[in-house]
């Protein structure tokens, strides 16, 4: 039995995550934390019945107390954070959604992780259609410097631009050779209208009620485009995802970034 904790257990994520987590053979649900929601039975917050499991505020009590293995996160960057080092404190190996976290954090807990000899994951998208957008547009980039990306996500989405438009800009900056095919001098009339830009790779970003997570990585061409499209149009389609890496993360002995590490190695 694999003994897993959720951290944001309330949250849109974690209540997914609570399901998916109490539904799969070979896990246990052992601790749900959520200061805003202490004394609430995790199951009914989730919506799937009374599970006699309250949800509490105190991660290091719940983490030794529960003899976890596994603690999945889905807070916010600041929180995520913190959890995250109490965890790896309590030997507790971490499988984080929360986008958001600064790339010094990132690399500090890597450091923790090496010392501890300990496995985590921190993964911008846990849907498997979103890693192969990712994938093949590395491969696209090859063959078409020239791209730009749409990410469209709900109105209560904290940060932009989304973790996944991020990680594909720094895939497709890896991929392709030397910069676009042409370096243009523009005037923005209108400040951000060319969107955001990480080394040559522009990326803007649509905040609307109605969306749950969407990409588009559309790459320019003589006389053609090639558009690739991924749309998670339900939190489901994150759980395969979360599910594989809380198995995965037992066999690690490091922090790992992206979803795609583990699938493609
Ligand atoms: P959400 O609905 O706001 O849920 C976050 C939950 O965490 C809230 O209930 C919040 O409580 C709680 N929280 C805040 N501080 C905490 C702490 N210190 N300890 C425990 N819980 C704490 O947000 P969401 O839509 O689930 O998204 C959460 C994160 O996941 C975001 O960063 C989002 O971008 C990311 N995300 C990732 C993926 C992926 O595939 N990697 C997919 C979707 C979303 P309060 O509301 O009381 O503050």
């Amino acid at each position: 039995m694999i003994r897993v904790v959720v951290t944001g257990a309330a949250g849109r994520m974690g209540r997914e995550v609570v399901k998916a987590v109490s539904r799969t053979p070979g896990m246990q649900l052992v601790g749900a934390v959520d200061p805003g929601h202490t004394g609430q039975d995790v199951g009914l917050l989730a919506g799937i019945g009374p599970l006699g499991l309250m949800v509490r505020d105190d991660l290091a009590n719940v983490l030794r107390e529960t003899e976890a293995s596994v603690m999945v996160d889905f807070t916010t960057p600041h929180a995520a954070v913190a959890n995250i080092k109490t965890a790896l404190a309590c030997g507790v190996r971490p499988v984080v959604g929360t986008t958001g976290i600064p790339q010094e954090e990132i690399e500090e807990l890597k450091k923790i992780c090496r010392e501890k000899r300990l496995g985590g994951l921190i993964a911008p998208n846990f849907a498997l259609g979103a890693v192969l957008m990712m994938h093949f547009a590395g491969i696209a980039a090859r063959y078409f410097p020239d791209v730009e990306i749409i990410e469209y996500h709900h109105h209560q989405k904290l940060d932009a631009p989304s973790g996944t438009a991020l990680q594909t800009a720094e895939i497709i900056a890896r991929s392709r050779q030397g910069g676009p095919a042409e370096d243009r001098t523009e005037v923005e009339k209108l400040d951000g209208a060319r969107g955001g830009n990480l080394e040559g790779v522009r990326i803007h970003s649509i905040r609307l009620p109605g969306f749950v997570a969407h990409q588009e990585v559309i790459f320019g061409g003589l006389g053609q485009t090639l558009t690739i499209r991924h749309d998670s149009t339900s939190r489901e389609s994150f759980m395969p995802g979360v599910i594989m890496a809380i198995k995965k993360v037992l066999e690690l002995e490091e922090l790992v970034y992206g979803l795609d590490k583990l699938i493609f190695g």
